[in-house]
């Protein structure tokens, strides 16, 4: 019998479903320290999407009431790893002109999604741009860039879950872990 491909797709954990909740809570102490009044939360979809939500509530834990509004820029499975080249997909609807943001994304890898998200919201006016990953790629960088809150140092292998994907597939895990075949 041939196997089916779910049933050959094997997922190792890397973050469990608590150790990715109790680091958020101390992200957004770490955030809450910061004093950003009127903050506007941009979540860079679609692989933000969980971390997002789940941070945003955590964010109301402490005490603050953020707004929230959604940019969906390209992802780089879409270009070539040369080009590097990032696309806005959907833009936000709101206006940073003035306004305390901040950035979230899934992943920091080569840099380039997150320098170019800081980019446009810096050339709309923002008054100050702060970023918040939940997992940081350190040596993919092609681009000088840091997160200022970042959730987890993540290891060198393609990641899966808590609304990142691998063709469409996966978002929906709770955890974050590691596509192995077996
Ligand atoms: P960068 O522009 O920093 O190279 O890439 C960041 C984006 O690439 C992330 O926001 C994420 O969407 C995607 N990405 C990078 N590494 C991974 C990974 O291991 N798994 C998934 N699903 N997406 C990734
Ligand atoms: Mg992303």
């Amino acid at each position: 019998m041939q196997p089916s491909q779910a049933a050959s797709t094997e997922i190792r954990v890397i973050f469990t479903a608590e150790q990715i909740a109790t680091q958020i809570g101390v992200v957004a102490r770490q955030i809450a320290a910061a004093k950003l009044d009127n903050l506007l939360v941009v979540a860079v979809l679609k692989g933000s999407f969980v971390f997002a939500a789940d941070l945003i509530r955590a964010l109301h834990n402490v005490g603050l009431s953020p707004e929230i509004d959604f940019l969906t820029l390209s992802s780089y499975r879409k270009a070539t790893a040369s080009s590097g080249t990032v696309q806005i997909l959907r833009d936000m609807e709101l206006l940073v002109a003035d306004r305390n943001v901040l950035i979230v994304d899934d992943i920091l890898e080569s840099g380039r999604t997150l320098a170019f998200a800081k980019d446009l919201l810096a050339a709309r006016g923002a008054r100050a741009i702060r970023t918040c990953v939940l997992l940081d790629k350190k040596v993919r960088r092609a681009v000088q860039i840091d997160a200022d809150f970042t959730a987890f140092d993540c290891p060198e292998v393609f990641v899966v879950g808590y609304g990142m994907d691998a063709g469409h597939r996966f978002r929906e895990l709770p955890y974050v872990g590691h596509v192995v075949k077996t």
